[in-house]
């Protein structure tokens, strides 16, 4: 159990804090108009911000720990939200600075950088970064009414959260013993593995005529969700709303092209996936969309790891990242960060908070000693790990990294430790197994986000281009990409038009192109990776380079400095080619069954 006092002694010794830290954002305007005068001026305001943001940060990292504890603690909730009141108010108190900054230009703020080398070495990339989005900023009054259209812009997600989580009427569904559940959500993941191929269509086929009966409703809320992109974009000066979106982290479109050209590329590695799945299924003809969640190998008795094996696990499997890693990793397990076991009240999921720069990164997850919490607990101390490099390297300032290298961290880890249990498996059934797992998980980070993300840009281009949306239009163009990337011209998988609706469902196209990061950070892993197993040493310290260098500067050249460049086309082939190799394992395990046939088989 994660132990909280290295953040707060007491809820008072918080309540304290925030009082304190409430009362120096209130008076952060006072630096307003003074940025201009000298170096000097420039580094005392910004460092009386940093100062706030820095305590608002491990604040609110201590309120939403505590929240999550048990989320049916009313003052805990409380405090949660004055926290991110705090948060907001802060930045309102501060929403001035970037536009001055902007009007100093970059002549003045470079020789003021030159004149106080702390103003220079610690808000640099922040400075740089500021003055990048000029032609993007614009006068006072618009960016007053941007503002204030903010809250309007942001309906779309809610009706959508609305109506997905609370309204929509989830249809019955029998199960085989006579009894009938309520197909919602997490009633669909559950039921759609279904190794009865007839249960597994029934459950598609009620799920999805239930979204089906509102295609116009949802095609009208998601319709209103790009309009409403595509006009921040156009007011902002953005050449589409595909550049805006990728303005924040500096990611140069080449990268979401080659993406995207490269998964293409890659459709046979996924359409041999298929077939194999189709071969261990033994279905005849070609595969149905419901036959892609039924576990490919599932051996009599599944793996368990109880915490403790899992981290000794982990250790092992990250042996190749080398031995100041491990140690690393080893001392961080013996701390008391994790908050682990499933109880009640508790927040589902699994996350990493890094942002009490002054403390040490916390994790949450709900353990529950399969192989998925195995990985999830890999991935989550990957991002961990990441933390703690890139704070003890970057000051406050330049610590908070992208989402594009936090991907890869975690993703690696799962990588490395996927390796390690296929290599250390016991039995045939359980390598397959852990091949299984491998396979499964490219398919859905990758593949499928991918198509996720050429959705996002298709629908953005509708209406950038004046075609209006519908509806039926956005599940004709979820239909046809449906229909690509499962290989229905191949044979591979046959398209039933009823199963297109499930854009409808997806909450991810409702935060701004967010799904590729997935994408571009599992090739990024892949490369990564391989270059570490193949290079040792040189590749590993370029890695840790990337990491190290937190928010210093931005994803795509970070990873260029360590060796990759996103742009090209090797971090997807090399994916790819990951896909294919554990694809070979399986064959080649199928090939060692079907020849050893004859024995009588063990019960
Ligand atoms: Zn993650």
């Amino acid at each position: 159990m994660w132990d909280l006092h290295d953040l707060y002694a007491s809820p008072q010794a918080w309540q304290a804090s925030y009082e304190q830290v409430r009362a120096q954002a209130q008076t952060l305007d006072r630096f307003k108009g003074t940025l201009g005068r000298s170096a000097d001026a420039l580094y005392t305001a910004l460092d009386a911000i940093s100062t706030v943001n820095r305590v608002s940060d491990r604040l609110g990292v201590y309120a939403s720990l505590l929240g999550d504890e048990d989320l049916r603690v009313a003052v805990n909730q409380e405090r949660r939200q004055q926290a991110q009141d705090l948060a907001t108010q802060i930045a309102a108190q501060t929403a001035w600075v970037a536009p001055e900054i902007i009007s100093l230009g970059a002549a003045k703020v470079q020789r003021f950088e030159s004149e106080r080398a702390a103003l220079q070495q610690r808000f640099d990339f922040y400075l740089t970064d500021t003055l990048r989005a000029a032609p993007h900023t614009l006068g006072e009054e618009a960016e007053g009414v941007l503002a204030a259209a903010g809250n309007v812009l942001a309906q779309p997600e809610a009706i959508h959260d609305q109506l997905a989580d609370a309204d929509l009427p989830y249809p019955q569904f029998r199960l085989p013993d006579g009894s009938s559940v309520r197909l919602d959500e997490p009633a669909y993941e559950k039921y759609r593995q279904a190794s009865d191929r007839d249960e597994r269509r029934r459950v598609f086929d009620a799920f999805w005529g239930t979204w089906s009966s509102y295609q116009g409703t949802v095609g009208a809320t998601l319709t209103t969700q790009v309009m409403g992109d595509v006009f921040t974009a156009q007011v902002r000066h953005y050449d589409s709303a595909l550049a805006s979106a990728l303005f924040q982290s500096n990611m140069p479109e080449a990268v979401y092209r080659t993406l995207v050209a490269q998964t293409n590329a890659a459709l046979p590695t996924l359409y041999r996936y298929l077939r194999l799945r189709r071969a261990q299924l033994g279905i005849q003809g070609p595969l149905a969309y419901y036959d892609n969640y039924v576990p490919l190998f599932q051996p009599a008795q599944p793996p368990h790891f109880p915490v403790a094996d899992a981290e000794r696990i982990t250790l092992a499997a990250l042996a190749p990242l080398g031995p100041d890693y491990v140690a690393m990793l080893r001392s961080g397990f013996t701390s008391r960060w994790m908050n682990a076991l499933p109880h009640p009240g508790k927040a589902t999921g699994g996350y990493m908070n890094g942002s009490a720069y002054d403390v040490h990164p916390y994790i949450l997850i709900n353990y529950n000693d399969d192989y998925d919490s195995l990985s999830t607990l890999a991935h989550e101390w990957g991002h961990a790990m990441h933390t703690l490099l890139a704070n003890a390297a970057q000051p406050y300032e330049k610590s908070n990294y992208s989402t594009f290298i936090a991907e890869s961290a975690a993703i690696s880890n799962e990588m490395l430790l996927n390796d390690y249990m296929v290599s250390h498996a016991r039995t045939r059934a359980e390598k397959l197994y852990y091949l299984g797992a491998g396979l499964e998980s490219i398919r859905t980070t990758f593949f499928r986000q991918v198509m996720f993300a050429e959705f996002e840009l298709a629908i953005h281009q509708e209406i950038e281009q004046g075609r209006p949306l519908s509806g039926a239009r956005l599940t004709q163009i979820y239909c046809g990409l449906l229909k690509r990337y499962y290989g229905e011209a191949e044979g591979v998988m046959t398209i039933d038009p009823h199963y297109c609706i499930e854009w409808a469902f997806v909450p991810h196209f409702y935060y701004d192109f967010y799904v590729w990061q997935y994408a571009t950070s599992m090739a990024g892993a892949a490369a990564i990776t391989d270059s570490i197993l193949k290079e040792g040493t040189p590749a590993r310290d370029r890695y840790f380079a990337m990491l190290k260098a937190g928010g210093s500067d931005y994803p795509y050249d970070l990873y260029k400095r360590a060796g990759i460049d996103m742009a090209s086309p090797a971090p997807y082939q090399a994916l790819a080619a990951r896909m294919n190799r554990l694809m070979d394992e399986v064959e080649a395990l199928q090939r060692e069954g079907d020849a050893g046939g004859g024995r009588p088989k063990a019960h």
